[in-house]
C-alpha cells in the first residue's frame, strides 16, 4: 500500500492531464506524416494512403480516390482527384471548362519530395481551405506514388547522392526498369495503366516531379517547361514567356530559389564551362507529353537540400503553376485544343514540310547569371583524374547555357503506316498508346514506300533490359552510329488482317515515332525488328563451288572483281568461308532474304484500302 498510493495518485493525475490534452485538442491534427516528423522521414505507401484516405472522407465534394492498374508486384496504383464542386467524371469535367493538371510523384521512387508536397497542397486546398480558391478552373489530379514497387523498396542506401529523408525508395520497378525510358516502348504495366488513365483523363497540362543528381549549386527548385520545335509554336511560347518566368518569380517570392533550366554541366570537371542542354525524347514523361499535344513540365529539386526545403519548395512550385493554370484555363483549353487539330492533319496532302524526328544543340549558348557555390579543381590521386569539390560559399557567374535547338533529323510524312499483322509486339504498343488503329479486311496490293536498312550495330550491355541500336550520340558508353535507311517506292502485298495507323488523329505523333527507324525511340531502335536483320537461309559449300565456277565462267567483270579483292583484302583471301559467301551474296537466293527490308509501309493515301 505504501508503495502503491503514490503510484495510484500519479495515475488519476496523468489521465486527468490527458483528458485535458484531449479536450484542448479538439481540432484534428491535420499534419502529414512527413510534417509529424518534422521531415526526418517520408511515409510508406500504405501510411501515404491512410492519409489521403482521411482526407477523402473529411471532404468527399471535393476529393476523391481511383485505382487506374497495379504494378508488376501487384499493387494499386492510385490517382487523387481534387474538384471544387464534386464532379469526378473527366467527360462533366471537360464539358465544365475547367483545365485538368496531372501532377506524377516518385516515377524514381527514391525521388519522392513530390508525394510529400501534395499530401500537403490536398490539406490545404480540401480540408484547410487555405488554398481553395486554386481550384476555381482547374481540377487537380495526381499521382501520389507511380513507382510504387520501387516506392517500397526502403532502404537508407538508395540514393547516395540525396541528404535525406532517413529511408526512401529505388529509383526502378519490380523489374528494375525506369519507368522514365519506358513511355515509348511501354513494356512495363506501370506505362500501361499510366497510358490508359492518361487518356480516360487526357490532362491539360502535365507535371513530373524529381530530385537531382548532378553537381552542386544554391539553387533548390529546378524545373524546365517542354522544349523542342516539335511542341505547337503558341503552346512553347506560352510556356516560355508566362508559365516559367512567374513560376520562378513565385517560388522565389516564398523564400525558395529557382532556376528554370535542368542542370547538366557540358563537362563535370569544369562548372565554369557552362550547362548542356538536356534532350527530350518520348522515352521520358515529358517527351510522352509532346506526343500527346500537351504541356510538360518536369521539375527537379536539389538533392543536396534538407527534405523539408525540397518538399516545400515543391510545394510552393505546384502552387504557383496552379495559380497561372487556374487564371489561364481557357488559354490553355484552347492551345490543347489547336494542337490536336495540328496532330491530327499531319497526314494530309499534299504535305511537304518536314516533321522533325530528332533534335540537337545548334551551338547557342544564352549568358545566364548562375548562383552556383565556390569550388576547386584538383587531381585526385583516388581517381587520377581532375575532381570538384565545392564549399558552401556563393558563386554568382555569368556562364554559357546551351540554349538553341536544331532539328538533326526529319522525314516527310506519309498518310498513315500500314503493317503486316504477324509484327504483333509492334502493334501491341501502338494499341497500348491508344493510337486509333484500322485493320484491312482483305489483302491488299498497292504502292507504298518502304525501307531498306543496312550498317545497324547494337548496344552490346542492356539498356532498359533491351540491346537497343547504338546511336553514336547523347552519353553512350559504346561508339557507333545508326546505320542508314533508304527509303524506295515499291509495290507491296500486304494480307488481310494489316494494320493502319493514319496520321489523321489526335495520335498521329505517336505513330511517327514509333514507325520511323530513324526516330530516337522507335520501335526499330528498341530492338522490335532486330530478326529482320538476320540472315536465314546459307549455301553449302560444295553447291557454292559450283555456282561460283559457273559464275566465273560467264561473267569476266565478277571474275575480275573477286580477284581484286583477294589481292586487296587478306582477311578476306585467307578465309575460304568469306571467298564462298562473295559468290553467295551476289546471287538471287541472297536476295531472298531480304535482310534490313522494313516491313512497315508508308501509305501514299488511305483511298482504296480494305479497311474495317
Ligand atoms: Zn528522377
Amino acid at each position: 500500500m505504501h508503495l502503491r498510493t503514490p503510484v495510484f495518485i500519479a495515475f488519476i493525475l496523468l489521465s486527468s492531464l490527458s483528458m485535458g490534452l484531449r479536450a484542448q485538442a479538439a481540432a484534428p491534427d491535420w499534419r502529414t506524416p512527413a510534417e509529424i516528423t518534422s521531415y526526418r522521414t517520408t511515409p510508406d505507401y500504405p501510411e501515404t494512403v491512410a492519409y489521403l484516405d482521411r482526407i477523402a472522407a473529411a471532404a468527399p465534394g471535393t476529393v476523391k480516390i481511383e485505382n487506374f492498374g497495379k504494378t508488376g508486384e501487384g499493387r494499386d496504383l492510385k490517382i487523387v482527384i481534387v474538384s471544387k464542386d464534386g464532379v469526378f467524371d473527366p467527360a462533366a469535367i471537360h464539358a465544365s471548362g475547367r483545365a485538368i493538371l496531372l501532377v506524377q510523384n516518385s516515377i524514381h521512387a527514391g525521388e519522392m519530395d513530390g508525394k510529400d508536397a501534395c499530401l500537403s497542397l490536398l490539406r490545404d486546398i480540401a480540408v484547410t481551405k487555405t488554398k481553395a480558391a486554386l481550384l476555381d478552373h482547374v481540377v487537380l489530379i495526381f499521382i501520389p506514388v507511380y513507382n510504387l514497387d520501387g516506392h517500397e523498396r526502403r532502404s537508407a542506401y538508395n540514393r547516395i547522392n540525396q541528404n535525406g529523408p532517413e529511408v526512401m525508395g529505388w529509383r526502378a520497378n519490380g523489374s528494375n526498369l525506369n519507368l522514365n525510358r519506358d513511355y515509348m516502348k511501354a513494356d512495363t504495366p506501370e506505362t500501361r495503366a499510366f497510358l490508359k488513365m492518361f487518356h480516360r483523363w487526357l490532362p491539360d497540362f502535365f507535371v513530373d516531379d524529381h530530385v537531382t543528381d548532378g553537381m552542386d549549386y544554391q539553387y533548390d527548385v529546378t524545373f524546365q517547361a517542354d522544349d523542342s520545335p516539335d511542341v505547337a509554336p503558341a503552346t512553347a511560347r506560352w510556356l516560355h514567356e508566362t508559365v516559367t518566368p512567374e513560376v520562378a518569380a513565385q517560388v522565389n517570392a516564398a523564400g525558395h530559389l529557382a532556376f528554370p533550366n535542368q542542370i547538366f554541366l557540358n563537362d563535370e570537371d569544369d562548372p565554369a564551362k557552362g550547362l548542356a542542354r538536356a534532350g527530350n525524347e518520348p522515352r521520358y514523361s515529358t517527351g510522352q507529353m509532346i506526343l500527346e499535344n500537351r504541356p510538360g513540365l518536369l521539375v527537379e529539386l536539389h538533392m543536396l537540400k534538407d527534405y523539408k526545403t525540397r518538399v516545400t519548395g515543391n510545394y510552393e512550385l505546384l502552387r504557383a503553376l496552379l495559380e497561372v493554370v487556374n487564371r489561364d484555363a481557357a488559354k490553355l483549353i484552347a492551345l490543347n485544343r489547336e494542337a490536336d487539330a495540328a496532330a491530327a492533319k499531319l497526314g494530309a496532302r499534299p504535305n511537304n514540310e518536314k516533321f522533325p524526328l530528332e533534335v540537337a544543340w545548334n551551338g547557342e549558348n544564352t549568358p545566364t547569371l548562375f548562383h552556383g557555390y565556390q569550388y576547386t579543381r584538383a587531381l585526385s590521386e583516388v581517381s587520377g583524374a581532375m575532381w570538384v569539390s565545392y564549399r558552401h560559399e556563393p558563386w554568382n557567374a555569368t556562364l554559357p547555357v546551351a540554349t538553341g535547338v536544331k532539328v538533326t533529323d526529319s522525314v516527310t510524312l506519309p498518310a498513315g503506316y500500314i503493317v503486316p499483322p504477324q509484327w504483333t509486339l509492334v502493334i501491341d504498343v501502338l494499341a497500348a498508346h491508344d493510337v486509333v488503329l484500322r485493320r484491312t479486311t482483305a489483302a491488299w496490293t498497292g504502292k507504298v514506300e518502304r525501307y531498306r536498312c543496312s550498317g545497324m550495330q547494337w548496344k552490346d550491355a542492356p539498356f532498359e533490359g533491351r540491346h537497343p541500336m547504338l546511336d553514336g550520340e547523347g552519353g553512350g558508353t559504346q561508339p557507333g552510329r545508326f546505320g542508314q535507311c533508304e527509303l524506295t517506292a515499291e509495290t507491296v502485298t500486304y494480307p488481310a488482317g494489316s494494320v493502319v495507323a493514319a496520321l489523321n488523329q489526335r495520335l498521329s505523333k505517336v505513330a511517327i515515332h514509333w514507325l520511323e527507324p530513324e526516330a530516337p525511340d522507335s520501335a526499330m531502335r528498341w530492338g522490335f525488328f532486330d530478326s529482320i536483320f538476320e540472315q536465314k537461309e546459307y549455301g553449302e559449300g560444295y553447291v557454292i563451288e559450283k555456282l561460283a565456277r559457273e559464275n566465273l565462267a560467264k561473267d569476266p567483270a565478277l571474275k575480275t572483281e573477286f580477284e581484286h579483292r583477294i589481292q586487296a583484302d587478306p582477311h578476306f583471301a585467307a578465309s575460304p568461308r568469306a571467298r564462298l559467301e562473295f559468290f553467295y551474296e551476289r546471287s538471287p537466293w541472297y536476295q531472298e532474304n531480304r535482310i534490313g527490308q522494313y516491313p512497315v509501309g508508308r501509305l501514299l493515301s488511305l483511298d482504296g484500302l480494305p479497311l474495317q
